[in-house]
């Protein structure tokens, strides 16, 4: 029997109720986990649990794959054609349109975000991706090679197979669908599993994609724990590749469970801490503006926060005080009233994690400058932060926090070089230096450089190590350009034509039109 749950919205920005079953999905039916597991969800804005849900174990997985595999070999793959692909997907980014405010409403409740940034970015941009790579579909193709006078050579991109899909809890349907929309369009069939903290959005999906028409086990969705459901994705031998977006620890685990099982294919969308380097010349308001939007949107939970912002020396202070004004002025509260700007924090442990950055930049010496603590007395909220006085090797310039917190370094660039002023030691650097500091930690995921000299921002853009670079703004993939790490940021490329290698095998094929010896 299908369980469901009701959820009724009586909300400032919202008012409607959305109903969807609660069980895995798979092979075109909602069914319950073999072991009966569920999981309480908590809603961050409170701390209270508010509802159940089944969770899948390594046997629910095992038993999607199996129902995958069977379906991409008997009615999807090879046997559908591209158009026909496209067609699905189209009605699925309708479908999801259609409900945008109720995708909106699920997000904003199961992850803290708010409601208007669900409604005006995350969920346009799921049928946004879903248009985008039903474009791909029916243009999936490779290319003659001319070999030698009496062969003829040509490409051919073929569907990989299965795909396990395995997304984070910070834009849980977005994330999905980068990964979904790229693997159905190839024609690959897909195991997706979602956060263990926030399924919802996931699960509402589950009905719209049969509506749109995919057949049975060309999409399963089973929410599950990490270490139990999302390592069965990592070990299968029956999963071809899996598809992940989350902490670089978790993508050393899955490559490590890939080597250790069928060598599968994989693409990880791993952690960043990326700089933003603000240079004299700047346009100072837009760059707070970027700056601000660059760390505390999404309550910082977003891997290419601009969390590290290097000011050069001459604007330093105007930038310093319009960046806390702009910090202060951030409403944090309610996702679902209208004027949030910042919602809480995903989870109680994420809030500790976050606080525990707090105090390490504490006890090594930078400057609290601004909020660092709790925000209200319920749910996981904490003020937008600001440290000063950052040397390179804390903590909080090394490591990814993911959590509304900015360390903000000085730095002069007179006559070729760079200082950074830390209390009462100013250490001098070369402009070579300052890239390179922009550029010490493990990971390369993204940078923003603001300046009016075009040069200028050619040659930093060019120097630092990350997958993407914006010149005078910040945290902004485009769904036509690649997106994905440089260093312990990632493997492969999410976003844009380029993803597509993700999900196809090249095959040479070769025919001899020579004569016969
Ligand atoms: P994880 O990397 O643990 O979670 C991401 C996804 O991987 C979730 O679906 C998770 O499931 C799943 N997962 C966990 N363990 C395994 C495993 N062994 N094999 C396969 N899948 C697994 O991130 P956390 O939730 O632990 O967040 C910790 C930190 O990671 C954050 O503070 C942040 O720094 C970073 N992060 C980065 C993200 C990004 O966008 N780059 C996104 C999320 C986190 P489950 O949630 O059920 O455990």
């Amino acid at each position: 029997m299908v369980s469901t749950c009701t959820y009724q919205f009586d909300t400032p920005v919202y008012k409607g109720a959305v109903t969807f079953p609660t069980q895995l999905f798979i092979d075109g039916e909602f069914v319950d986990p073999v072991n009966k597991g569920t999981i309480e969800l908590i809603n961050p804005a409170t701390g209270k649990p508010f509802t159940r849900v089944s969770v899948g174990d390594r046997e629910d997985i095992e038993i999607a794959a199996q129902a995958a595999r069977k379906a991409f070999k008997e009615h999807w793959g090879l046997k559908v054609s591209g158009a026909a692909r496209s067609k699905m997907l189209h009605k699925l980014a309708d479908l999801v349109d259609a409900n945008t405010d109720n995708f909106a409403a699920l997000e904003a409740l199961n992850v803290g975000k708010t409601f208007l940034s669900a409604k005006t970015q995350d969920i346009p941009t799921i049928g946004a991706l879903l248009r985008y790579y039903a474009g791909w579909a029916d243009k999936i193709q490779g290319k003659s090679v001319q070999t030698t006078p009496d062969k003829i050579g040509f490409t051919r991109h073929e569907p990989i197979g299965v795909v396990g899909a395995i997304a984070p809890w910070n834009f849980p349907l977005s994330t999905l669908i980068m990964k979904l929309a790229p693997a159905l369009a190839c024609g690959n069939a897909v195991v997706a599993k979602p956060s263990e903290f926030t399924p919802l959005s996931a699960l509402f999906l589950c009905t719209l994609i049969r509506e749109a028409g995919f057949p049975p086990g060309v999409v399963n969705i089973v929410p599950g724990y990490g270490d139990t459901a999302g390592q069965a994705i990592g070990e299968s031998m029956i999963i071809d590749k899996v598809a992940f977006t989350g902490s670089t620890l978790t993508g050393r685990k899955i490559m490590e469970a890939a080597a250790k099982s069928n060598l599968k294919k994989i693409s990880l969308e791993l952690g960043g801490k990326s700089p933003s380097i603000i240079f004299d010349d700047a346009d100072v308001d837009q760059a707070v503006k970027w700056a601000i939007n660059g760390i505390y949107t999404n309550q910082g939970e977003v891997c290419i926060a601009g969390s590290r912002i290097y000011v050069q020396a001459g604007i330093y202070d105007d930038f310093l005080q319009k960046f806390t004004e702009g910090a202060k002025r951030l409403s944090l509260g309610d996702p679902f009233s209208p004027g949030t700007f910042q919602g809480p924090q995903i989870s109680e442990r994420q809030f500790e994690r976050v606080m525990g950055y707090v105090k390490s930049g504490q006890a090594e010496g930078a400057t609290l400058h601004l909020g660092g603590k709790r925000h209200g007395t319920e749910g996981y909220f904490i003020q937008p932060t600001v440290f000063t006085d950052c040397t390179p090797n804390m903590k909080i310039v090394q490591e990814e926090i993911f959590g509304p917190v900015a360390a903000i370094m000085k730095f002069s660039a007179e006559e070729g070089s760079l200082i950074f002023h830390v209390r009462s030691i100013t250490v001098i650097h070369g402009v070579k230096e300052v890239i390179e500091q922009a550029n010490n930690t493990p990971y390369g995921l993204a940078c923003s450089v603001f300046t009016k000299d075009i040069d200028r921002a050619m040659r930093v853009a060019s120097s630092i190590e990350a997958g993407t670079a914006w010149v005078n703004f910040s945290n902004w993939p485009d769904l036509g350009l690649p997106f994905g790490g440089f260093k312990q940021s990632g493997i492969g490329k999410d976003l844009g034509e380029d993803a597509l290698e993700n999900y196809t095998n090249v095959k040479a094929v070769l025919i001899n039109i020579g004569i016969r010896i």
